[in-house]
């Protein structure tokens, strides 16, 4: 495995790792979920990324009786949580990013990850009816009380970004040390131009999310059927209709065929791709088979062929690079 820095913190987090969304306490059973946790371990990963919001707070119990039933020791493994979806339905303080909801999502994440603090905590998504000021305030409290050690954002724009490090300068305190955002070779704008002056002037760390498009850069579906998969889970049609846009379908095609030239699983392609940018701090890996894991995790080893001319010839069937 290989580790990077997250950001310009003196954090190390493995270059892949795994999460669960979708998958843990919902499409996965308990037993999976269990076995991935420990095929990612003894592969190096050391980072399993978490919310409040998967599976309604069940994504994260079956995380922590994992996390214990494998009784690793706490300063080997890194865990995260997200707050502003909620986990259950409780009312207009059960979600958002008040100081109120903040801490009470943190201190609920812990009791359900069963451990006494998370490396890393998000604000999943920007809350439009908190002033940002409080939200930072309320993440460097968790700080002092030891109950985080990094916090950060997902899916924020550069600018609210930016307020968030401007605000905590103003006050003296611990700004945001990553953000968490899509990245795949099908949604680059974000990391590729958006956020480039905060990895450049604030050293931002980023913990990458769908880095194979829900399983579309796979290539599965350019060969067959939805079935057994997420895309026909109940709820899931939203997703569905997405992943299986006709020009994203195409796209996905021609990359399985120069995938097939270069004799590597387009899977592997794809994941290699992500992680040959030096702003990823780690790849988020989505599993709910173990062979898929198993797959994904030797992605490490053919780092070495992703070359100019392989990088080169990728844009070139992509067509996807962001305009500066
Ligand atoms: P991916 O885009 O990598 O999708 C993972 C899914 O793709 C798997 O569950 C599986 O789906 C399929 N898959 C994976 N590997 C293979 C393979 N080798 N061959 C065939 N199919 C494969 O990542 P996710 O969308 O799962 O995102 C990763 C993590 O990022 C999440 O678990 C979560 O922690 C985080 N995340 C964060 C978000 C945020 O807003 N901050 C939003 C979304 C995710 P299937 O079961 O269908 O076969």
């Amino acid at each position: 495995m290989e580790y990077r820095r997250l950001g310009k913190s003196g954090l190390q987090v493995s270059a892949l790792s795994l999460g669960s969304w979708l998958t843990f306490g919902q499409q996965i059973s308990d037993e999976t979920a269990d076995e991935l946790m420990g095929v990612a371990y003894d592969a190096g990963v050391n980072f399993f990324d978490n919310a409040e919001g998967y599976a309604e707070g069940k994504s994260e119990i079956v995380m922590g009786k994992s996390l214990k039933n494998h009784g690793w020791e706490r300063d080997t493994f890194i865990v995260s949580s997200k707050v502003f979806f909620g986990a259950e339905n409780k009312g207009p303080n059960g979600i958002g990013l008040s100081r109120k909801h903040v801490i009470e999502a943190c201190n609920a994440a812990l009791r359900r990850l069963q451990v006494d603090y998370l490396d890393l905590y998000f604000c999943h998504r920007p809350d439009k009816n908190t002033p940002i000021e409080e939200t930072v305030f309320a993440m460097n409290t968790l700080l002092q009380q030891g109950k985080i050690l990094y916090w950060g954002t997902s899916e924020w724009s550069a600018a609210e970004i930016m307020e968030a490090i401007s605000v905590a300068k103003q006050y003296n305190l611990i700004g945001p040390t990553m953000e968490q955002p899509q990245y795949n070779l099908l949604e680059r704008k974000k990391v590729e131009n958006e956020y480039l002056h905060l990895f450049n002037n604030h050293g931002l760390g980023t913990t990458i999310w769908s880095p194979l498009a829900s399983g579309l850069l796979s290539g599965k579906y350019t060969k067959g059927s939805t079935g057994d998969t997420r895309l026909d889970m109940k709820g899931m049609e939203w997703l569905k209709e997405s992943v299986l846009a006709e020009e994203k379908l195409d796209k996905a095609k021609k990359l399985q065929e120069y995938a097939d030239e270069l004799n590597i699983p387009l899977a592997k392609l794809s994941l290699a791709w992500c992680l040959n940018n030096p702003n990823v701090s780690t790849v988020i890996l989505g599993a709910s088979k173990t062979e898929q894991l198993k797959e994904n995790l030797t992605t490490i080893d053919i780092l070495p062929r992703i070359n100019d001319e392989v990088i080169e010839k990728i844009e070139s069937i992509m067509q996807t690079k962001p305009v500066l």
